[in-house]
């Protein structure tokens, strides 16, 4: 185990401080949580960790397009001591892709926990009794969005865009579910994170797949 790792370790026990890294990109140092996390596999090819899993050597980067952008240049190769081959396109492309694959992970680990409802009824019932703690309303579903409750989610920032009615269905064994609400708080929380880091690269690319308003 190498210092640096010795010291992540010792940063993350549980009453401490929460773990800073430093940005890549920009230089600055902020709370991990918010950073995205890039790792240099054994390959030469940058890949993303959204569930901070710790393998391989990572660095850190803000999810701005510029600190990534920055980071290219040069932070990731002196994070790494290697060369380091990509696009911001091409990362773009990945940090999307790691937080479909990280959100759908959640939702299947929800899923199994009977910690997520799917359809509108359901969801409105959580919203009323109040165990629901964020509700992802599929980009193409427009008439889950008419419900008062649903609406009353939207307006307080704890119902998010997210894929689309057939995707969202495929998750839970449907044809198509237009809405569901996730029951547990740490889960909520992991999915709102894996879409904040996410957002400022989907750009044009999935508009409606990633639209970051419930529409
Ligand atoms: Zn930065």
């Amino acid at each position: 185990m190498t210092m640096a790792e010795h010291t992540e370790d010792e940063q993350r026990t549980p009453g401490k401080a929460p773990p800073r890294r430093m940005c890549a990109g920009c230089g600055k140092r902020d709370l991990a949580d918010g950073l995205v996390r890039v790792v240099l596999g054994p390959d030469g090819a940058l890949a993303i960790d959204l569930a901070d899993s710790k393998f391989g050597r990572g660095a850190h980067v803000h999810p701005a397009v510029d600190c990534v952008t920055k980071a290219l240049r040069a932070g990731f190769a002196k994070a790494f001591k290697a060369k380091v081959e990509g696009s911001i396109e091409a990362l773009s492309d990945q940090i999307v892709e790691a937080a479909d694959r990280r959100i759908e992970g959640l939702l299947a680990g929800a899923r199994r926990g009977r910690l997520v409802v799917a359809g509108a009824d359901s969801v409105r019932d959580a919203l009323n009794d109040g165990s629901a703690e964020l509700v992802l309303v599929a980009s193409d579903a427009a008439a889950a969005t008419k419900f008062s409750e649903i609406q009353e989610a939207i307006g307080q920032g704890k119902a998010v865009a997210w894929s689309n009615k057939q995707h969202l269905g495929s998750l839970f064994g449907r044809d198509e579910v237009a809405v569901c609400a996730v029951l547990h708080e740490g889960v909520a929380k992991a999915i709102g994170s894996a879409r904040r880091m996410a957002l400022p690269f989907a750009g044009s690319r999935s508009e409606a797949w990633w639209s970051s308003e419930v529409r």
